[in-house]
């Protein structure tokens, strides 16, 4: 356990400018994160919500000397984690975990983000908070689901987290890699989501704007761990390449087979679908979306603007043929990583 009871994290002068809501009065513990600010909180929520905490207060502790204590408490020094995540994560026992249900929790305040999911899946793991942790999971779940279908169809910021923000797409990588298999197919997931970003942004990071001016070398970065950008690369061409193989296919002599059945206008469609086969790979895929074999066939795209030329029998036809081919590659994202 990386937390004990010390006081060489902080040192003084104390008292330190404490948390301005989590600090209780009637607290009988003080919690003092890396970034130095105490939170005086009660032994009995804390060990009700964390298995690691509730070990923690129940071995018996030697006579804490002055030094040990803070404001009259027991002070423990958590290690690794800032005020700002503590915050998130005393809250959550304060206002609403036990009787809600979290995510009703959450909605009612606010859309859940990336950053909140990241402290329940981080401090639910350090702490043993099982349902921290299991909400966490579930909200990845929503935004990853396994069916490319049911991710077309969420609402990002709504029905799962908005990870448009390429520093969440990166933080998502560097979170899930360490966190266990249960989380495996999420850290694909954002490997994936990650080839989608400028090469310079995978080599040399982002910048967290934390809305103060500073000097360059204050600025606190996410970068990718090395291992991970060689993964991001090498995804790339192998991702490029499926991507063209299967828009290659597209249209082609093993899909008309299908087609002929559900057709309605033999004659126009075989001849557009003769036509459809002229163009060249290279140009039925977007230069934006060349590492994205999974991507939304949108209004402009040629696919679909091909499709819109069918009749319906023979453009849902061709549009399934295509989602099982993409389905395939999301099945399968582990070969690509
Ligand atoms: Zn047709």
């Amino acid at each position: 356990m990386a937390d004990g009871e010390s006081s060489e994290a902080c040192p003084e002068p104390q008292p330190l400018v404490h948390h301005e809501k989590l600090w209780f009065e009637d607290g009988n513990v003080v919690i003092v994160t890396d970034d130095c600010m105490p939170f005086k909180v009660h032994r009995t929520i804390l060990a009700s919500h964390s298995g690691v905490l509730r070990d923690m207060f129940t071995i018996p502790q030697p006579s804490y000397t002055p030094e040990h204590l803070y404001d009259g408490c027991p002070r423990v020094d958590m290690q690794g984690v800032s005020s700002e995540d503590l915050a998130v994560m005393l809250d959550m026992f304060y206002n609403g975990l036990p009787t809600t249900g979290l995510r009703r929790y959450l909605q009612a305040r606010s859309t859940p983000t990336w950053n909140t999911v990241r402290v329940m899946l981080t401090l639910g793991n350090k702490y043993d908070v099982d349902k921290l942790w299991k909400e966490g999971i579930h909200e990845l779940k929503c935004t990853y689901p396994t069916h490319l279908h049911q991710r077309l169809e969420a609402i990002t910021g709504f029905d799962c987290i908005a990870l448009d923000d390429w520093l969440d797409l990166i933080s998502v990588v560097n979170v899930t890699k360490n966190l266990g298999p249960e989380v495996n197919w999420f850290y694909l997931n954002a490997l994936y989501d990650c080839c989608q970003v400028y090469t310079k942004e995978i080599l040399s990071g982002l910048e967290i704007d934390s809305g103060v001016e500073g000097p360059e070398s204050d600025k606190q970065k996410v970068v990718l761990g090395s291992e991970d950008q060689v993964a991001v690369l090498d995804g790339r061409t192998k991702l490029l390449q499926v991507h063209y193989k299967n828009m290659g296919l597209v249209f082609g002599a093993d899909d008309e087979v299908g087609a002929r059945m559900k057709c309605s206008r033999k004659q126009d469609c075989e001849a557009l679908v003769r036509h459809f086969r002229f163009t060249p790979v290279q140009d039925r895929i977007s230069d934006t979306s060349k590492y994205d074999p999974l991507h939304v066939h949108e209004r402009h795209t040629w696919f679909r603007k091909c499709c819109d030329r069918l009749c319906e029998g023979c453009r849902t036809h061709y549009e399934a043929m295509d989602l099982q081919r993409r389905q395939k590659v999301l099945d399968e994202l582990e070969r690509y990583f």
